[in-house]
């Protein structure tokens, strides 16, 4: 996606040769624009799918399921990091690792948003280890629905979550690949 390298080149900024900070356009201040053409991007790769529901993981994920959702007509749910009191009945929960704090942390979801036999379309701001992505593929499957792709806003190929999805047979579509963040960001 042209749009977004140039915005990444502009915007982004390097934290580390691991981390790159997207904060002014798609995870603290957004950018309703772009949300918009990721949302267009991942509905014209997936629309044959028949898609029944989009999922994410709050918080950076949302507006992006939200674009995404809207194109499809379809409902969207995002899995929570902390269970809430009002979380009542059947609950599926899995231990993520996040990468940006790297520890170790739950995520629920509750079993009404989810229903069996469902095409599930996941989608995050970014792809690194793959562990925010597996713990979401593995929910769907708990519930018994179908994985039907996993739309990636940005993708850290050099850190291991591409080739992890890939192998377990995933439909992965990532609209920008970064080969490194060492001193610039190089895509592919
Ligand atoms: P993974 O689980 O694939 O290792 O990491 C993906 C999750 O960690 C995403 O949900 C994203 O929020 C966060 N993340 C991973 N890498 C970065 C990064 O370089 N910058 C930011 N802002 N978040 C990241």
């Amino acid at each position: 996606m042209e749009k977004l390298k140039k915005i990444l080149i502009n915007k982004g900024k390097i934290v580390s040769d691991s981390i790159l900070k997207v904060d002014s356009f798609l995870n603290h201040q957004i950018d309703y624009n772009l949300m918009d053409d990721i949302g267009n991007e991942f509905y014209s790769y997936f629309k044959a799918k028949n898609i029944d529901r989009i999922l994410t993981i709050e918080a950076s994920g949302i507006a992006i399921g939200i674009a995404t959702a809207k194109l499809f007509k379809k409902p969207f749910v995002f899995a929570k990091k902390k269970k809430p009191n009002t979380m009542f009945g059947k609950v599926i929960s899995t231990t993520v690792l996040s990468f940006t704090k790297n520890m170790n942390y739950e995520i629920s979801l509750s079993c009404e948003f989810i229903n069996q036999g469902e095409n599930v379309l996941i989608v995050d701001d970014f792809l690194a280890r793959g562990n925010a992505a597996s713990g979401l593929c593995s929910m769907v499957e708990k519930a018994g629905a179908h994985v039907a792709g996993i739309g990636i806003v940005i993708e850290k190929s050099f850190q291991g979550g591409h080739t992890l999805l890939k192998e377990k047979g995933y439909d992965l579509f990532s609209l920008v690949r970064l080969r490194s963040l060492k001193n610039k960001i190089s895509f592919y």
